[in-house]
């Protein structure tokens, strides 16, 4: 790839031994992704250096004002070595709708991918082997012109992290309780709520905090004007299976529009499923749940996969699900989209990405 310099790093990592808990992304593979923009000349400078702290004023406007997006995919080892991505084009593309609602410059998301290849090639031995392992990928921009103007920045940094990453679920596929959220919120339409971007997330972790000392997994948040229709999970998108019909909210510009998400949809939908995007009030999940007519709910989303919902709590309502067991439908999708980004089926035309030489 031209104007891509590589600088390898002089004092390669110990990489984590096989079958060593990873967690989540607090291990660093040995490279990272680093470009820079000014305006005037636009995103230059794309190189590939050793992981490490990098330099910056603490007037940049991202430390300040929180201009700055990113994005999570990750990199899967398949059984006969492959390297894998899912949809990775669908990342660049939100990264670029989350950039134009922060004033962050658009992106070229061939030459993103591109370089985002080399650096999962270059890092390939970071990737798990292990099962349900793989190597989760951060790119982000930041504004880091120095200045306290509130403003849009004239100079941004866009960075691509590596860090390999254990199972979701350290103990195997199990149901979570949520709390339903109805003190604070999260996002509301004509906000933010639809762009990945760090505010939407500062902005959640109190709610976050108090539902888990409560003994609550996450929070699942209404619409912010009324408090009445459902939003989506902490950084999940949530399903519902109301009598038969498979229901998420629309995207209404509060909500994130998952890549997860979108894949459900289009796989219910090819397999005859009736799946429903439309607004849907709590009011009704509980209707639904006292009649007996709430079979299932999970939550879906890059990290996890999916998330199938055991407990709901709801002021004092507490909605036991389908026995607080894994239900049909959540286990066939966990089970049929992991084998299409692990490579074991092939899956819909694009969908999974071999990152070659
Ligand atoms: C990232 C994210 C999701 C899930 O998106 P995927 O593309 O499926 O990973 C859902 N909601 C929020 C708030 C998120 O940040």
């Amino acid at each position: 790839m031209e104007n891509l310099s590589v600088q390898l790093t002089q004092n390669p990592k110990e990489k984590p031994a096989k079958g060593a808990k990873l967690g989540f992304g607090s291990v660093f593979t040995d490279h990272m992704l680093l470009m820079d923009y000014d305006k005037g000349i636009g995103w230059h400078d794309a190189r590939i250096v050793p992981y490490g702290p990098i330099s910056i004023s603490l007037a940049a406007t991202c430390l300040h004002y929180a201009q700055e997006t990113f994005e999570g995919m990750k990199a899967y080892r398949a059984e006969d070595g492959r390297v894998l991505l899912f949809r990775p084009e669908e990342n660049f593309k939100r990264m670029n709708i989350s950039n134009e609602r922060m004033c962050i410059p658009q992106l070229d998301v061939d030459f993103c991918l591109n370089a985002l290849k080399k650096l999962v090639w270059l890092e390939r031995d970071w990737i798990p082997e292990d099962k349900e392992s793989s190597l989760y990928l951060r790119p982000m921009c930041i504004g880091v012109e120095s200045k306290l103007g509130v403003k849009d920045a004239d100079n941004y940094l866009f960075a691509i992290l590596c860090s390999p990453s254990g199972p979701y679920y350290a103990t195997g596929l199990k149901p979570v309780k949520i709390y339903v959220e109805e003190q604070y919120v999260r996002a509301v339409r004509g906000g933010v709520g639809f762009a990945k971007t760090g505010g939407n997330y500062a902005c959640s972790m109190l709610a976050q905090s108090v539902a888990h000392e409560k003994g609550y997994a996450q929070v699942l948040w209404l619409d912010g004007v009324e408090k009445k229709y459902i939003g989506e999970v902490g950084a999940m998108n949530i399903f519902f299976v109301i009598d038969g019909e498979i229901v998420t909210p629309e995207l209404d510009g509060s909500i994130l529009s998952g890549i997860t998400r979108k894949s459900i949809i289009e796989l219910l939908r090819h397999e005859g499923y009736r799946v429903t995007e439309r607004k849907l009030s709590i009011q009704e999940v509980a209707e639904s749940y006292r009649c007996g007519k709430l079979q299932e709910v999970f939550g879906s989303g890059t990290a996890a996969v999916i998330s199938p919902v055991g407990e709901l709590k709801w002021g004092d309502e507490v909605m036991i699900i389908n026995n607080n067991e894994i239900g049909p439908i959540s286990a066939h999708l966990y089970q049929e989209l992991t084998d299409i980004q692990w490579g074991r089926v092939k899956g819909p035309e694009g969908w999974s990405v071999e990152v070659k030489e």
